[in-house]
């Protein structure tokens, strides 16, 4: 008997890709979450090979050893990854969902990739196929598993406040956005004087002197007091001057830890 091609179908809204099947799954979970939503249009589904027929991916500096990958024309969430060059290995902060010949030959050529690890779920993406092509692990926060759409034995959960890399990277467990919500300190980012990668769970709003968080982005619900303090709690000890956030130019170049400050004394005010 001839069985139906498996695929690994990929959520037009979210760019999820979701464990093998023969037919699209019939809903997407995150997207059905408070914190997305699904498209107007319906659920909608497409495959890597499909994606990559129309789309391909710019490939930037966004600082010096810090790699911009996002894919053009804008594609889900529109989220650029960040490749981060270490001496003890390159990092894949954060993902998207196309992968294509291109981008493999340009990450190749900066030494590839030792480990990927993840903001949150809304970036979790096509992370597997990723992690296979270089042969790298991915580490993810325990607290977001169940929104783990493509399983592998690549994945390797962390849990508690932080979780050490090499080259002194850290991880470290804000929460907010998602419970497992994770910003990276790199201390040798912003020249030298630190910077932290945060997708949106510190997200870098139009004004770049202020950052914002937010339970839900597209839907505008906001976070109460104990998670905002515990944000802050949690970065205090890492020192910082600036932050690469989950979009192209989404960074706050200079003075960034007052700059969170600031921002999370506001929005104290605000819901006060
Ligand atoms: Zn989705
Ligand atoms: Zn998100």
């Amino acid at each position: 008997m001839l069985r139906d091609p498996v695929e690994n179908f990929i959520c037009i809204q979210c760019g999820t890709q979701f464990e093998g099947t023969a037919q699209p799954p019939s809903s997407c979970s995150i997207c059905e979450d408070e914190r997305q939503f699904v498209r107007h249009a319906g659920q909608g589904w497409t495959t890597l090979d499909m994606l990559a027929r129309d789309h391909h991916n710019r490939i930037e500096d966004e600082a010096p050893c810090l790699l911009g990958i996002g894919t053009e024309p804008e594609f889900a969430i529109g989220q650029r990854a960040l490749l981060l060059q270490s001496p003890g290995g390159n990092l894949l902060w954060d993902c998207i969902s196309l992968l294509d010949d291109k981008t493999i030959a340009e990450i190749n050529a900066r030494g590839g990739i030792r480990a990927i690890a993840i903001s949150h779920p809304h970036f979790y993406s096509s992370m597997i196929e990723w992690a296979e092509r270089f042969d790298a692990q991915i580490f993810l926060h325990a607290a977001d598993r169940e929104w783990v759409m493509r399983k592998g034995p690549r994945i390797q959960f962390w849990e508690g406040a932080t979780f050490s890399l090499w080259d002194d990277l850290t991880l470290i467990n804000c929460g907010g956005h998602f419970e497992g919500g994770t910003v990276l300190h790199w201390p040798a980012g912003g020249n030298g004087k630190g910077a932290l990668l945060t997708g949106d769970i510190v997200t870098v709003v139009q004004d770049r002197r202020y950052v914002s968080f937010m339970q839900s982005y597209p839907n505008l619900i906001p976070l109460g007091p104990a998670a905002i303090r515990r944000i802050i709690e949690r970065i205090e000890p890492f020192s910082f001057d600036q932050i690469y956030g989950g979009w192209w130019q989404a960074n706050v170049l200079s003075d960034a830890k007052a700059a969170v400050a600031r921002s999370a004394e506001r929005y104290l005010r605000a819901i006060a």
